[in-house]
């Protein structure tokens, strides 16, 4: 965001957009973009308009990347935008409001990628587990031997770990409380430890893991993308780090989501 480039100038009832944007998810198939862009009026995180803009606006051309390392079923690529003219009502919020509504959708992305990788980590043991049984070394299903068993038992550490952090902002979600550091923690821990699960399945799996055979190379390159993506978990970890020393403080939005109505 610090380094954000995309420009919009207002002219008449149109802001008038010009930038580009990289490795965005869907580039092909969206319909519409969130867009964040600087106004130019005021400097820093005031200055910035969140948008949303229409692939179908003239001005929008996308581009795909090929030969991502992992999540090759959803394409990646850049977004360019020339002169592209946003009607005022696809601002979101307010003008300068866009840095609060990017921190807000990150709250809520990164919850979706730990809840992820809480599936990323299942589908490891699952697999790891049911070749334990399968493959037989020195006369005994591999299963029986303690470090094998080891490598399980830190898959399902990490497993449980990484599902109570999630469950615990999920809860704060459904409250309608204040969830960002938790979020950043629970992105954070997930993803390592479902990067750290799946190349334990590969160990597992010997020579087998490293084929596109078995499930487990594949489970690798999509895990390995989520320590990355909605924010590196080097920026997590400064989130952690920044609301300790109470350099940062919790941020609400103008409208919040109310709390989750249950059934009685
Ligand atoms: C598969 C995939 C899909 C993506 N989809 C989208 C999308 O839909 N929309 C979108 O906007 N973006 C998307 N991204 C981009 C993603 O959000 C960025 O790649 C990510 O935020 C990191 O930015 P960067 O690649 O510029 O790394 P850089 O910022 O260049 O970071 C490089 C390294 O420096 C470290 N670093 C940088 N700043 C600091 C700091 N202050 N302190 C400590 N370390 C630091 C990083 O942690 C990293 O290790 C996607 C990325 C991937 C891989």
């Amino acid at each position: 965001m610090a380094n954000l480039k995309t420009k919009a100038v207002v002219e008449g009832e149109e802001f008038v957009v010009n930038g580009a944007k990289q490795w965005i998810s869907l580039v092909e198939v969206a319909d519409n973009f969130l867009i964040f862009a600087k106004l130019g009026k005021e400097k820093g995180y005031r200055g910035i308009a969140a948008f949303i803009v229409e692939k179908e606006f003239s001005g929008v051309s996308t581009t795909s990347f090929h030969d991502k390392l992992g999540i090759r079923i959803g394409d990646t690529g850049e977004i360019i935008l020339q002169d592209v003219r946003v009607p005022k009502e696809n601002l979101l919020g307010q003008e300068g409001e866009g840095f609060k509504i990017a921190m807000s959708a990150l709250d809520n992305g990164r919850f979706t990628v730990a809840a992820g990788a809480c599936g990323l980590i299942k589908a490891s043991i699952d697999a790891s587990v049911e070749y334990c049984h399968e493959r037989k070394a020195f006369g005994q299903e591999i299963g029986k031997f303690e470090l094998i068993q080891e490598h399980l038992a830190y898959m399902q550490a990490g497993y449980d770990q990484s599902q109570l952090l999630v469950y615990k902002c999920a809860w704060m979600k459904n409250q309608g409380l204040q969830n960002t550091r938790e979020t950043a923690i629970a992105k954070w821990q997930a993803t390592n430890h479902a990067s750290d699960a799946a190349n334990r399945a590969i160990q597992i799996h010997g020579a087998k893991g490293y084929s596109g055979d078995f499930p487990v190379e594949h489970y690798w390159r999509n895990a390995r993308a989520n320590t990355i993506l909605e924010g590196t978990n080097e920026i997590q970890k400064l989130i952690q780090g920044s609301f300790l020393l109470g350099y940062r403080k919790p941020t609400s939005l103008r409208c919040t989501l109310p709390a989750y109505e249950y059934d009685s």
